[in-house]
């Protein structure tokens, strides 16, 4: 692949960077930019600021199709943009909403849900959650047992999700429901579009383990849903959601972050002191670090890869790339839990304090950092499934289960 942007994208590229330079200049105390902070009580008026003026230069959903409110840019472009709000840890918008639901409606919705979604995505002004996972339906989504019954000219769907992450925020779901009891597996799913304020749905937090609030429980009971708002045909749900699971992984972004981090962490031992010498003299720190900006290069290079194949082999590329999706995400989420981790152990004992210590460094962002990476690689499929993925669909290696 060709790595030289045209002046035009390097162009973007500034616009981008000064826009984000100038719009985090305003962002909330402590503020790290993963989902916990975009969507919490505090961080979700600031996400919903900088995404409308984002949206207001047309810059939130640039890859949609103009006639849906979009831009129309390349999926180059998209990624530069994704890599300048992630190298600020800025607030990239609704992941679900904008990157996952309004793609997979490009692609298989009606005209109508088209109409009625992807405008108001672009616009910044409608929030989605993903109601996929259930207690006993997680790496084995096919188990789910949430019903939709039809009735008239509507289903009544029962049931319960949970770590539905920004369901407290969400305006909307998609989500996931058995239509066809008798079917097993993964046939007999429809999917469905739901509005979060109809009647019987209630969302209950579950709180992290630092204390803030992204998972949810959602309960539907006797939720009515127009069956005009299932995607897809009935029982055949399945398709629609590999569709959307191939749009869910990408991460130029979190490599991007990770790049950021890894500056103001080498700036912090230059001008750090411990026993008379400079964090930076240290062999240890320096061989660490040096390994961090390796291993973010090398994902940054796949996440671009991955990008450019997709761009030139279009929605073809986007379903034979995604086992290279896989290898992305499995790298770059226990690559973020690294960066983290060492620079807490840079910090010695005081990177165990957490925000709100006067003596907490960077104001306990990354021991913050740390404790949400550890979801990372178990959010949107697993470690270990992705490694199965890679097996079986990169790898041609026999599929075992
Ligand atoms: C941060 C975070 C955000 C999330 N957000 C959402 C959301 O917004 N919406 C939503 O619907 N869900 C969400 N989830 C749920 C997520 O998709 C599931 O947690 C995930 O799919 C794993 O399912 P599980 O928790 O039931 O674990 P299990 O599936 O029970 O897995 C337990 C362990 O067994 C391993 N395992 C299971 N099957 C296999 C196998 N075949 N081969 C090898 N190892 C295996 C897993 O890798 C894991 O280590 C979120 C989860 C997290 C942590």
């Amino acid at each position: 692949m060709d790595f030289k942007w045209t002046p035009e994208q390097e162009a973007m590229k500034k616009d981008f960077d000064d826009f984000f330079e100038e719009a985090m200049k305003g962002k909330p105390a402590a503020w790290v930019g993963g989902l916990e902070d975009m969507f919490s009580e505090e961080g979700f008026p600031f996400t919903k600021m900088v995404c409308s003026k984002l949206a207001d230069k047309g810059w939130l959903v640039g890859h949609y199709p103009k006639e849906y409110g979009g831009s129309g840019w390349s999926i180059l472009e998209q990624l530069i943009r994704a890599e300048a709000a992630g190298y600020h840890h800025a607030p990239t918008g609704d992941i679900f909403g904008i990157g996952m639901c309004g793609p997979t409606l490009i692609v298989v919705g009606t005209e109508e849900q088209k109409k009625e979604h992807l405008p108001p995505i672009c616009r910044g002004e409608r929030y989605w959650c993903q109601g996929w996972s259930e207690p006993n339906a997680g790496s084995d989504l096919a188990a789910l047992t949430t019903r939709a019954v039809r009735d008239g000219d509507d289903y009544i769907i029962n049931g319960q999700k949970t770590w539905n992450s920004g369901a407290h925020i969400a305006d909307w779901a998609f989500m996931l429901a058995r239509t066809d009891p008798e079917t097993k597996r993964s046939r007999g799913i429809s999917y469905f579009l739901v509005d979060m304020k109809s009647p019987g749905i209630t969302v209950v937090p579950l709180i992290s383990m630092d204390g803030s609030h992204l998972y949810n429980e959602t309960y539907y009971d006797d939720v009515r849903v127009p069956a005009r708002n299932m995607v897809g045909e009935e029982n055949q749900g399945w398709a629609v959601t590999r569709m959307t699971m191939n749009f869910e992984r990408s991460g130029v972004g979190g490599f991007a972050g990770n790049m950021a981090d890894i500056k103001e962490l080498v700036q912090f031992c230059k001008e750090t002191k411990w026993n008379g010498k400079t964090l930076a003299e240290n062999p240890l720190i320096r061989s660490r670090l040096a390994q961090l900006a390796i291993e973010t290069e090398a994902g940054r290079a796949l996440a671009y890869r991955i990008a450019w194949l997709q761009e030139t082999g279009g929605m073809e590329a986007i379903a034979t790339t995604a086992w290279m999706a896989s290898s992305g995400k499995v790298y770059g989420s226990e690559l973020s839990q690294r960066v983290a981790a060492i620079a807490e152990q840079i910090f010695g004992l005081y990177g165990q304090l957490i925000k709100g210590s006067k003596w907490a460094p960077f104001s306990g962002k990354y021991i913050a950092a740390h404790q949400m990476s550890m979801g990372g690689n178990i959010a949107a499929g697993t470690s270990e499934i992705q490694r199965n993925m890679i097996a079986w669909t990169g790898l041609g290696l026999p599929r075992t289960i």
